[in-house]
């Protein structure tokens, strides 16, 4: 794929817009989902969560272009079948698509009559998540005879209203340039979520910040729903012991989701500790010492200076 290409692409449709979007990668199993998000990040400019197996419920992977963040979430696969263990990754992956500003939904081409695709078509048409953008991917276009490509594609446009269908080949690379130039056109106008010079830097840091942001997403996305801000304040080792100190501040807009986030009796925050703790632990792989603070910051959305203290401008 080739970053100049993009570049134009976002140069002459946006002007000078910056876009920044949580992209969340769903389907059924072996669609294809892990090969694109490893593929769509195999170039510079992009970081890839250090231990997606084991620690991460849902992989995140970021690609940073001249004009666009992609924020990739990588979902387990829905299916009917083993309701237990599946509910579990339904939930998952629910959660992400509830996170995320674009869903880019794969279907296997080559297999294009499978029921457990079904399952998410209803997931999407009882309307969760509300506010995202579907873009839709053919993926492995490369086992299909051209010629049933079209009517495939009219067949899904009925089905669901999305706003892109693009068929693609993860492993060969086809049509992806395409694919990621949709998702930067889809992407709201926004800074990018996370510095790039950080994340090269200190990815470790991205990586605690982001599973803090997502247990406080999680679990309260009713009372909170716009996305708080975390910022790590130190990661330090100490010496001789298998233990680290982290230190990151929650920062909200008002007293009362202050109160919120700490919860009655700093319930709250504990269980965002808890929840974090074990997920930064592995990451670090070292015992962690995890301290929480709640700072309001008003307007810190808008505020040029807090942005700047975020890393969101230059200073
Ligand atoms: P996931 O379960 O959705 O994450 O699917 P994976 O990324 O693990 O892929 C499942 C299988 O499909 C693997 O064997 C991939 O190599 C294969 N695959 C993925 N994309 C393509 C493609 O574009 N064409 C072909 N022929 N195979 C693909
Ligand atoms: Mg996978």
């Amino acid at each position: 794929m080739d970053v100049t290409e993009s570049k134009q692409e976002t140069t002459t449709r946006t002007g000078e817009e910056f876009r920044a979007a949580y992209v969340a990668i769903i389907g059924r199993p072996n669609v294809g989902k892990s090969t694109l998000m490893n593929r769509l990040l195999q170039q510079k400019l992009s970081i890839v969560s250090p231990r997606p197996q084991t620690t991460w419920h849902r992989i995140l992977g970021i690609r940073n272009l001249p004009q666009a963040q992609l924020l990739f979430l990588d979902t387990p696969g829905m299916h009917k079948s083993d309701a237990v263990f599946n509910q579990g990754l339904v939930r998952s992956a629910r959660r992400a698509m509830a996170d995320a500003d674009i869903i880019l939904w794969l279907l296997d081409a080559s297999r294009p009559e499978d029921p457990d695709d079904q399952l998410i078509l209803e997931q999407l048409r009882e309307g969760k998540p509300t506010r995202a953008t579907v873009i839709l991917a053919l993926n492995k276009v490369d086992l299909v005879e051209k010629p049933l490509l079209l009517p495939m594609i009219d067949r899904w446009r009925e089905a669901y209203p999305v706003a892109e269908i693009i068929p693609i080949s993860a492993t060969k690379g086809d049509n992806l340039a395409r694919l990621e130039s949709v998702l930067v056109q889809h992407a709201p106008v926004g800074r990018p979520f996370y510095p790039p010079e950080e994340l090269s830097d200190r990815p470790e840091r991205f990586f605690i910040a982001e599973s803090l942001r997502e247990k406080v997403f999680g679990l309260l996305h009713e009372e909170l729903p716009y996305a708080v801000a975390v910022q790590v304040e130190a990661v330090r080792a100490r010496e001789g012991r298998d233990l680290t100190d982290v230190e990151a501040t929650i920062y909200v807009e008002k007293e009362s989701q202050k109160a919120i986030v700490i919860g009655a009796g700093g319930q709250m925050l504990k269980k965002i500790g808890a929840l974090a703790r074990p997920e930064i632990e592995a990451m670090l792989e070292t015992r962690v010492f995890l301290r929480l603070w709640v700072k309001v910051l008003e307007g810190w959305r808008t505020d040029q200076v807090a942005l700047k203290r975020f890393g969101y401008l230059e200073p």
